[in-house]
């Protein structure tokens, strides 16, 4: 990783974010700069394996009830969404399709509500 003479530029984060990541950076024993590197650097290396991994699967929206993907195969929109605390896509009606996947592993997938909670009781 770089040291403080080969450090570049810098960027300036919001106070909250500053402090996620300088306690995950004391849990690990590293430098906070050092963490926020390898955050930033998982990032963009993750979007790169999905690009190859699923180059047909593209994030097209998000909002707090779904994710939005373009499938270039089937020509669609797929939408994914969490119910009951799992993925699950509309298209396939199912948990375990590749939209599912693909949806899991983007970032994005943090801000879905489950539209459905298991632990919510029905009132009779
Ligand atoms: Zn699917």
């Amino acid at each position: 990783m770089a040291g403080t003479k080969d450090r570049g530029p810098t960027i300036a984060v919001d106070r909250e974010l500053y402090e996620k990541i300088s306690e995950r950076a004391g849990t690990k024993k590293v430098k906070i700069v050092t963490e926020a590197n390898e955050m930033l650097n998982l990032f963009l290396m993750k979007e790169q394996f999905l690009e190859k991994w699923a180059p047909h699967l593209h994030l097209y929206k998000t909002n707090e009830s779904s994710l939005s993907l373009i499938d270039d195969n089937s020509k669609r929109i797929v939408e994914i969404e969490l119910k009951d605390n799992r993925v699950w896509c509309d298209t396939c009606d199912k948990v375990n399709c590749m939209h599912c996947y693909f949806g899991m592993a983007c970032f994005e997938i943090a801000y879905l509500k489950d539209s459905k909670p298991k632990n919510l009781k029905v009132k009779k």
